[in-house]
């Protein structure tokens, strides 16, 4: 039971190089003439302390060699050997100094290249991540550990062990020229380290988990700070006068956080402290074992010069060595973050069909269920339904039914739990990712406005034309754009957004038809999804948009979602959803026929309008 306790804690104090070596292979593969440069002057600045220390003896010596000669009546007194060891000296001190200055230097371009590095890896990652892992809170406190501070701890991993390599180096170096004076004493001193160290591992791997449960928390604090600084959030904040609410809410969270950094703090600082003595009492009890020594003339004077730098030095190196340990811990455990976030499991898209089999069978849904990953209630439940090529459904149903999911599935952001979509007759996922999204022009209702210019903004929908300005022109004359596009300042040059120079802001309108333009962008889509484009445009105009719509899309099967039966009816087919459930099917006339759901929220808009 004991030694399996102290078996635990040994891996525990361990678990401080865990990561050390992947850290160093990072550092490595992003520049390997630093590394290297790296290593050498860590070893060059490891060993050199010891040499000066002993180079102080060898003067020490050497002076009193020449003084007892002059005292012995010699009458040449030869100044040479001192003044030598002097030169050699100062030599050594001058190469210590150029290792240290070339370590810092090559630190921080190794921050810089690192910085980069691990930031890109971090992002490539994002790219292959699913929408789920977006919406689940605690991928997003993996993504905020990975991401904070990833420009900094992989080197300062690396900095530490190397510099605990450093400073091993000059201990050991301490240690032999302390060998010769007493095995017991380098003994002693290191048994009177361990409590010290085992301590500051301890302490280490606490303020590591403080540091990873809260995540959250951090994250609500970034979340305010988000709030009170952006300016789309800044209306809104000013007139319900929410600011000195978020900012209290800032402060409860900032001192509850407090509180526990500052126990851990003031715990580790005064246990650092108590144990610390411990070391600093043997090396003391050995450093006045030395005196008496030199006293009783057992050793020469010089020896104890180098002695008493030796322990002095000692004293530092191994201060400092505990901080670096101290830090490693936490390195490390940071590093734990970032890999466990680098290598999560993605399911990578296995389809590889790139063209249907049943060009003429369009878009089927056979019995399709889907239900959130943590969420007990399906969202959708046995929705079938068929759509031609060229034909155009309408889907309508209160907030909540399920048509943005319906959307997310059929775009293959999600899986179907069960039942079936098939486009062109092949299961979509058969299809080759690539090809099918190449397939769809999507308008989500939280569509991005890119702080981009104009043209960009239409251009996005089709990375590959991101630049044709043909294109640009054509899109955003089949999303109605046009018109407003060539009033801006600098038509379809004109930046867009308020967060760089010159940005011009769009009404809400506006950016739905730069959205709508988007979508046409991508002239090889041939299934175009709009999730309410038209929300912010007015009932004509949305007629409108509509007419024209249905003549430039007259080949594209389109999904759209509305609540403006003016729209609506215009589509060949007609779902409505109720919690998940698809409740009736048919045209616009074949429903108000039925007299049921559809019929009744139609005659209620339409009553509204008169
Ligand atoms: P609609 O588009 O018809 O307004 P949605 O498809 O967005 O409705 O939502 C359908 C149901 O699924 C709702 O009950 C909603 O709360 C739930 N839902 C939507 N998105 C998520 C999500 N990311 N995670 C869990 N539940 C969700």
């Amino acid at each position: 039971m004991k030694s399996k306790k102290r078996r635990n804690t040994l891996r525990q104090s361990l678990a401080v190089f865990r990561y050390s070596g992947r850290a160093i292979n990072l550092v490595w593969t992003t520049s390997r003439t630093m590394t290297i440069i790296l290593a050498t002057l860590t070893l060059v600045a490891g060993l050199l302390p010891a040499a000066i220390a002993y180079i102080g003896k060898l003067i020490v010596d050497a002076v009193v060699a020449s003084s007892q000669g002059k005292a012995g009546g010699d009458s040449f007194v030869n100044i040479y050997p001192p003044l030598f060891y002097v030169g050699l000296e100062a030599i050594a001190v001058a190469l210590l100094a150029a290792s240290q200055r070339g370590l810092t230097i090559s630190q921080s371009l190794l921050r810089v290249l690192l910085g980069q590095r691990v930031n890109v890896l971090i992002l490539e990652k994002a790219l292959t991540l699913d929408l789920a892992h977006f919406e689940n809170s605690e991928f997003y406190d993996k993504i905020t550990n990975a991401r904070r501070e990833a420009s900094i701890r992989p080197l300062s991993l690396v900095n530490r062990t190397f510099g605990l390599v450093q400073n091993a180096l000059s201990l050991v170096t301490y240690g032999v020229l302390l060998v010769k004076f007493s095995l017991w004493a380098v003994v002693a001193l290191i048994v009177a380290a361990m409590p010290a160290f085992i301590a500051e591992t301890r302490f280490a791997g606490e303020a590591f988990r403080l540091f990873s449960w809260r995540a959250p928390e951090t994250r609500q604090q970034q979340y305010i700070e988000n709030l009170l600084g952006r300016e789309d959030y800044v209306t809104e904040i000013k007139l319900y006068q929410l600011g000195e609410m978020l900012l209290g809410r800032y402060h409860n969270v900032f001192n509850q956080l407090y509180g526990e950094d500052r126990d851990l703090t003031v715990r580790r600082g005064l246990w650092g402290y108590l144990l610390g003595l411990v070391s600093t009492a043997a090396f003391y009890v050995a450093y006045a074992w030395i005196v008496i020594e030199t006293v009783f003339g057992k050793i020469s004077l010089g020896d104890m010069t180098m002695y008493l730098t030796v322990f002095r030095q000692g004293q530092s190196t191994f201060a400092s060595a505990l901080t670096s340990i101290g830090g490693m811990y936490e390195d490390n455990l940071y590093l734990s973050n970032l890999y466990e976030f680098l290598e999560e499991k993605v399911i990578q898209p296995w389809g590889n069909v790139t063209r249907g089999s049943k060009p003429q069978d369009g878009i089927r849904f056979e019995n399709v269920s889907f239900t959130y990953p943590g969420s007990s209630k399906p969202a959708l439940r046995n929705i079938s339904l068929h759509l031609k090529p060229g034909q155009k459904l309408a889907i309508v149903g209160e907030n909540g039914s399920g048509k943005t999911t319906l959307i997310k599935l059929l775009t293959r952001l999600y899986t179907p739990d069960s039942g079936r979509i098939f486009l062109d007759g092949v299961d979509l996922q058969e299809w080759n990712v690539d090809a099918l999204r190449r397939r769809i022009g999507v308008i989500f209702q939280n569509f991005v406005r890119y702080q981009f210019t104009v043209g960009e903004n239409i251009g996005v929908g089709d990375v590959e034309n991101l630049d044709d300005s043909k294109r640009w022109q054509v899109a955003a004359q089949k999303g109605m754009a046009q018109q407003f596009i060539e009033r801006l300042p600098q038509s379809f040059g004109t930046q867009l957004g308020r967060w760089f120079k010159g940005g011009q802001e769009l009404s809400g309108g506006q950016w739905q038809k730069i959205a709508l333009a988007r979508a046409f962008m991508r002239t090889q889509a041939d299934i175009l999804v709009l999730d309410e484009p038209t929300s912010a445009i007015d009932a004509q105009a949305e007629y409108e948009i509509f007419n024209h719509f249905r003549a430039v899309t007259q080949n594209q099967m389109v999904f759209l979602i509305s609540h403006r039966f003016s729209t609506v009816r215009m589509a060949d087919k007609i779902l409505v959803i109720d919690n998940g459930e698809v409740v009736e099917q048919g045209t616009h006339e074949e429903l108000l026929a039925d007299g049921g759901h559809y019929a009744r929220l139609f005659l209620l808009q339409a009553a509204g309008y008169q």
